[in-house]
């Protein structure tokens, strides 16, 4: 998707009622959105589609709803007091703050650029005849570029590795990488940035009073590991998973909903046996891959990428990414955290949180694999998925535009829309209200009769709907109305009786949850 499409995209969510940026009549809040009615159905269906697929599919993975707010130790335990820093550096001369390993990301970019359009040169020179792998494992220019960058790659993840900010700010310098606003090179060093916001508790003064806001949800499980075990007898392996709010105060705030400083996750902890981690880390792997493909992503657009840098807990870490407008970016992870999150915990509580192991006699310390996804991003994953621009036959035979989504239909905000073919006839809208009144009860649908037919199913294809019901005059002779499918344009004529069947074996989740379960 182009920079251009992604524009459009941007503005159709707004215009349809899918995202709003936040306090928008007072020039909004930088990186915080709001979701409209369309955007609040779509993303509760992502959630329950997540949901179900963890809770409901497995016996040994139960819910948790922790509050966003814990005791401020939670946050020394788990290393985000002391390690959840960004690398941040300012421009003198135009006081502006940027992420220096981002700076430095952003320079490489225009490194493969060159390669890129060192490669379609070549592709235009060469024709048919033309071996793009061979070209790129052979060519001097390129092959001294690809050198650069792993050059780059390199110091820069030692630096922030071994936490030499100095060396991440000589790079900088040597890249000779110029404000982006000003032009500028003149520098500030390199400083450390806690991403955590803090708050005060209403009785208690300074520091003895700092609360934060949780930058993931994985805390709230990690301190309830034992009152989960204990009250659901759950053995191990098993799993605990949440959906909820987190909140980090990014440098870089830009994407759109990529990235925000309000947003949500949906988290699973799977604790294992140690010397176990492996095998789960692999199981979660494929099984969140699957995940991903079931909602008829194209495969193309799904990679894994393993870490550079390991996380201060991880001693395996892998990144779903997706291919969003903007490029291969992180879209889930799946860590293997080791006992890091419990240890700490125990040892900063005075608490024991150990498993004991009926069949061993055993008491441990569980290992323990995440899987973890922003809400946000997997929405707008979905959404640039589905957002198709195309001609399509119109009803007097000509060709008009249309702007479809094509949302997974278990996930689309509305599944069907009632359409009477015109409004002011009583006996046709009476019937179609009849109609629309039967189905609300079983989905989230939508009547409409403003408008030409044709303007009607535009909005409907706009926000994703599968399906169009329309009811005209042999309706009420037949009991039967024609139903439009989104994607196809396909119609069928059906008993009105049919409809409910219909919907539900195309709309319901159940049937995707069968194909995920396999
Ligand atoms: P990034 O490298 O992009 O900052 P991260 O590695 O810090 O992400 P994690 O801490 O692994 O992210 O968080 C798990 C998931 O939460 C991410 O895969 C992403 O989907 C989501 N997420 C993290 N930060 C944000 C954010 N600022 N806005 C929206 N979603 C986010």
């Amino acid at each position: 998707m182009s920079e251009e499409l992604f524009k459009k995209l941007i503005s159709h969510t707004k215009k349809y009622g899918f995202i709003f940026q936040s306090s928008e009549i007072y020039d909004g809040l930088s990186a915080v959105y709001d979701y409209g009615p369309n955007g609040v159905e779509l993303k509760n269906n992502i959630k329950e589609y997540w949901w179900k697929s963890m809770v409901q599919l497995h016996d040994n993975i139960v819910g948790l709803d922790a509050a966003i707010f814990m005791h401020p130790s939670t946050w020394k335990a788990s290393g985000h007091v002391d390690a959840f820093n960004d690398p941040l550096i300012d421009n003198k001369d135009s006081k502006k703050r940027y992420r220096a390993d981002v700076l430095i990301e952003d320079h490489i970019s225009g490194i493969e650029a060159k390669i890129e359009k060192e490669v379609s040169k070549a592709k235009k020179r060469f024709g048919d005849q033309f071996d793009e792998q061979k070209f790129r494992s052979e060519h001097p220019q390129v092959l001294k570029y690809t050198e650069q960058i792993e050059d780059i790659n390199t110091r820069m993840n030692t630096a922030i590795a071994s936490g030499q900010l100095n060396d991440l700010k000589t790079l900088i310098e040597e890249l000779g990488i110029v404000d982006p606003v000003s032009g500028s090179r003149n520098w500030t060093d390199v400083r450390q940035f806690n991403l955590m916001f803090n708050t005060q508790l209403g009785n208690i003064s300074g520091e003895e009073g700092k609360l934060y806001l949780r930058p993931e949800t994985a805390q709230g499980i990690f301190v309830n590991f034992l009152n989960v075990q204990k009250t659901t007898r759950q053995k191990i392996p098993f799993g605990i998973a949440q959906i909820g709010k987190a909140f980090r105060n990014e440098i870089v705030a830009r994407q759109f909903i990529f990235r925000m400083r309000e947003f949500e996750q949906m988290e699973m902890q799977y604790f294992v046996k140690p010397g176990d981690e492996m095998n789960w880390y692999h199981y979660w792997k494929e099984h969140r891959m699957k995940w991903h493909l079931s909602l008829n992503a194209d495969p193309e657009k799904l990679r894994f990428h393993d870490h550079d840098n390991l996380a201060h807990y991880a001693n395996a870490a892998v990144d779903v990414q997706f291919a969003f407008p903007f490029g291969f970016k992180e879209l889930e992870g799946i860590h293997s955290r080791t006992d890091f999150d419990l240890k700490n915990h125990q040892e900063l509580s005075g608490k024991k949180l150990q498993y004991f192991d009926n069949d061993t006699n055993e008491n441990f310390i569980p290992f323990v694999i995440e899987t973890s996804i922003g809400v946000d991003r997997m929405f707008l994953s979905i959404l640039s998925n589905a957002y198709h621009e195309e001609m399509v036959a119109d009803a007097s035979g000509g060709e008009a535009e249309r702007v479809v989504l094509r949302i997974p239909a278990q996930l689309a905000p509305v599944k069907a829309a009632v359409l009477p073919l015109v409004k002011n006839k009583e006996e046709l809208t009476d019937k179609a209200q009849e109609i629309f009144d039967k189905l609300k009860l079983f989905f989230n649908i939508q009547y409409d009769d403003k408008d030409t037919i044709g303007r009607r199913y535009r909005r409907q294809d706009a926000i994703g709907t599968p399906y169009c019901i329309t009811v005209d005059f042999q309706s009420l002779e037949d009991n039967a109305v024609t139903v439009r499918e989104r994607d196809s344009l396909e119609q069928v004529r059906m008993s009105i009786d049919e409809l409910i069947p219909y919907l539900d074996k195309r709309t319901n989740m159940a049937y995707l949850l069968a194909e995920l379960k396999g």
